[in-house]
């Protein structure tokens, strides 16, 4: 079921889990703002999430009230998940689904990365 965006923050949520290290999750990258990785129903040959550490429900929350320290950290972190994959050649799509009408399903921040083939359109016809 896709969340409301502007739901307070749940910290029983599955990526809060794994952060707490609750459930396992192969860690591709850690460091102190955010953490990468594989998703667990891959919709790509190379189909990465990336999280910050801190507790934020969405896109919406994060950038209003994060730190410029954890912005900067975490959109640097999403720059090397990927260059260190080796993705910035053959290119690689990001996705941050906010709210309802994306479909957001888990309620904590996450930057999908997907690549491994062509793409094709951003949205579905
Ligand atoms: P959303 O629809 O919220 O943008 O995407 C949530 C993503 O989290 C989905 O692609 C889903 O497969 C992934 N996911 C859900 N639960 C788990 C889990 O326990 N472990 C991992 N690695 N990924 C998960």
């Amino acid at each position: 079921m896709p969340i409301d965006a502007t739901q307070a923050y749940d910290d029983q949520n599955i990526f809060a889990k794994i952060l707490r290290g609750e459930i396992p999750a192969t860690r591709l990258y850690d460091d102190d703002y955010a953490i990468a990785f594989p998703d667990i129903a891959p919709q790509a040959p190379t189909h990465i999430l990336v999280i910050p550490k801190g507790a934020y429900v969405s896109w919406d929350d994060f950038s209003a009230r994060a730190s410029d320290a954890e912005i900067a950290g975490f959109v640097r972190a999403v720059g090397t998940v990927a260059r260190d994959a080796g993705l910035v050649a053959p290119g690689y799509r990001l996705l941050a689904n906010t709210g309802h009408d994306s479909h957001q399903e888990v309620p904590h921040l996450h930057v999908h990365i997907f690549a491994g083939r062509a793409l094709g359109p951003m949205l579905a016809r």
